[in-house]
């Protein structure tokens, strides 16, 4: 299931040099998740970089896009080419 952030989000940024996806990005009033590229960090970490930097607890999984792990690591895959998803 990929992550969304919340509007609780207060701009910091501590989150997203974090993403090994380079997933999230400075919207217009929020930060924001690309939802292609974020694998919850399945492949990469044991559990998700931005929820465990952020000071407020704004990124939260979206259950608007509901994935099984596999799905999230063919999704790891697919902007790794080439490389081996860690498995944890
Ligand atoms: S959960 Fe992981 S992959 Fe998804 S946006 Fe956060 S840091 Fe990036
Ligand atoms: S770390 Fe949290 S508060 Fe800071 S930009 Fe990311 S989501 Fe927003």
């Amino acid at each position: 299931m990929a992550y969304k952030i919340k509007n609780d989000c207060n701009g910091c940024g501590a989150c997203e040099p974090e993403c090994p996806h380079a997933a999230i990005r400075e919207g217009d009033v929020i930060y924001v998740i690309d939802t292609e590229k974020c694998t919850e960090c399945v492949g990469s970490y044991p559990s998700s970089k931005c929820a465990e930097v952020c000071p407020v607890g704004a990124p939260a999984p979206d259950p608007r896009h509901k994935e099984t792990k596999e799905q999230l690591l063919e999704k790891w895959c697919r902007i790794h080419p080439g490389e081996t998803p860690k498995v944890f």
